[in-house]
């Protein structure tokens, strides 16, 4: 645990030391939960969201996207039921005076009694060698079994609290299991009240309630109401999907641990319309589908997994999301869901306007069903920076360590570094530039000559880019460069003339997109 809270420090150090995410406003002391993406962050988040668009929209003859503004009519969240149940639990500390989410406190108490177990598993572990048999171990040892049995009440008291919306057992829960606040440890708590997450605005030219706009807690709302015109204009025929990726903005409870939970975030959704009955299979499909996106960038299945939801949000038939280990634990990264036809079948009923689908096969008309996909595109950059970025041995050289950001080279935020081995010889100089003014117009490339070569390799490697290019005096007699390989460290001497297609064979998003 210890270990993994340092990796999270490290991770957000190395983030705003390189480049790639800063606190908002920080010359103000910065706002709580909200930050911006420097120069390398860009060009990662970047080319996350072309990953997924590609896959999505590009890959499948029957997705297709829109932008659809954040701003919306009014009736869209009453319709969505934002307006009335898009609430959490708060619970104050009257001592620290600190605000929290009455179930995240219950979930972190739960997280410590998965702790607890692990401890005993790896104690267990180093104890018995080769011959430790997990399984056996969890289902007969008898402090694991209590531990579980506590762990598997508590989740069911927690899910029928917030299924029911009782948020005095949410309280009770709290006393009964003496949770205290994890920063002052005061378990002086207020009532538990519902706090509802959206934030409101106001138009320019309409007073009072009837004004009274707000900011998307999620792009899918901007799909839903464009149904129709998608559909009639693209004459797609169901089942087809629409995705669009864009900014959400939830007004948070505790907003911490960096990226993970913003008060202004950018989603990636998918909302798949789909035959009333067919949920189920298309619910498997997505689900699969989107695990595999995951693996492919290579993240390995130990730090992926599906975890069904115990409570249901107020417009879902099933749902489940791919956690992520992240360096705080398994947390939601994407959400499946199967979202019946409560959103159009709602957006109807407000706005009084047929939203139905004439199938030709069935020669009937009807309210289609939906299946989403949505991912946070911020978690899923943090996710990758979190498995990507290690401290490792320089291969062949004992004892040196580098920091290094193993992005897969699809989405590394600069492709190839171009570096002169002797930045005060012109023609080496000159030979590095024209190569950089040659890969520019194909990739995100960088010229460099500010420091010696090892400085420069360290400083690529810290940022993940996957090439090297290093131009030095056997370049001016043969036309060819020293190509270094930022994983491996493997230098290969490769023409000049060759390097493009070296390199976009190498980079490329096509092998990501099978
Ligand atoms: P959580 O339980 O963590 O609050 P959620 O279940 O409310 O998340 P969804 O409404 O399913 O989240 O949103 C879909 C995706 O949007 C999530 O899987 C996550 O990746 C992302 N997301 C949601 N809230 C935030 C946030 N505050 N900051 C960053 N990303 C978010």
């Amino acid at each position: 645990m210890a270990q993994q809270s340092d990796l999270f420090k490290k991770l957000i150090a190395h983030s705003k030391e390189y480049g790639f995410i800063f606190q908002s406003s920080e010359v103000y002391d910065g706002l709580s939960a909200v930050y911006d993406y420097g120069p390398y962050g860009v060009e990662l988040k970047n080319n996350i969201k072309e990953y997924w668009w590609r896959s999505m929209v590009q890959m499948h003859d029957n997705i297709v996207g829109v932008d659809a503004a954040i701003f919306m009519h009014p009736k869209t969240w009453k319709a969505s039921g934002h307006v009335d149940a898009f609430n959490d639990p708060l619970i104050d500390n009257k001592d620290s005076k600190k605000r929290y989410r009455a179930d995240v406190l219950i979930e972190e108490h739960m997280d410590k009694l998965e702790a607890k177990i692990q401890k005993e598993v790896d104690k267990a572990a180093k104890r018995f060698g080769e011959k430790f048999d997990e399984a056996v171990f969890r289902s007969t040892n008898e402090r694991v079994l209590r531990y579980q049995e506590e762990h598997g009440r508590i989740r069911e008291r927690l899910a029928q609290a917030m299924t029911a919306g009782d948020l005095a057992e949410l309280k009770q829960i709290i006393e009964d299991l003496e949770i205290a606040d994890p920063e002052s440890g005061s378990r002086n708590w207020t009532e538990v009240r519902q706090f509802n997450l959206m934030f409101s605005t106001q138009l320019g030219n309409i007073a009072g309630e009837d004004g009274k706009l707000y900011l998307r807690p999620e792009t899918a709302q901007g799909i839903f109401v464009n149904f129709l015109n998608v559909q009639k204009t693209t004459r797609q025929k169901i089942p087809f999907g629409i995705a669009q990726i864009g900014k959400a903005f939830r007004n948070e409870i505790t907003a911490r641990q960096f990226i993970f939970r913003m008060r202004e975030f950018e989603q990636m959704e998918m909302q798949f319309f789909i035959r009333p009955g067919e949920q189920k299979k298309w619910y498997e499909y997505w689900k699969e589908a989107r695990m595999k996106w995951h693996r492919a960038l290579g993240t390995p299945q130990e730090k992926l997994r599906f975890h069904d939801h115990d409570n249901l949000a107020h417009y879902a038939d099933a749902a489940v999301d791919i956690q992520f280990d992240f360096p705080f634990g398994f947390k939601e990264l994407e959400g499946i869901h199967s979202r019946t036809d409560f959103d159009l079948g709602n957006h109807q009923e407000l706005s009084g306007k047929k939203i139905q689908y004439f199938d030709p096969e069935l020669e009937e008309s009807y309210v289609p069903y939906v299946v989403e996909t949505s991912i946070g595109c911020d978690r899923m950059f943090l996710a990758l920076m979190s498995h990507a970025l290690v401290e490792e041995e320089v291969p062949g050289s004992p004892g040196n360590t580098r920091e290094l950001l193993k992005l897969h080279p699809a989405l590394a935020p600069i492709k190839c570094a171009i570096l002169p081995l002797k930045r005060n010889e012109e023609r080496l100089v000159d030979m590095a530039k024209g190569i950089f003014n040659d890969l520019r117009f194909s990739f995100q490339v960088q010229y460099d000559d500010t420091g010696s070569i090892g400085k420069l390799y360290r400083r690529q490697d810290a940022i993940g880019t996957p090439f090297c290019v290093t131009v030095d005096f056997e370049s001016l007699d043969d036309n060819t460069v020293t190509l270094r390989d930022r994983d491996s460290l493997a230098q290969e001497r490769v023409p000049i003339a060759k390097l493009e297609e070296i390199i976009r064979k190498r980079v490329d998003m096509k092998q990501l997109l099978v």
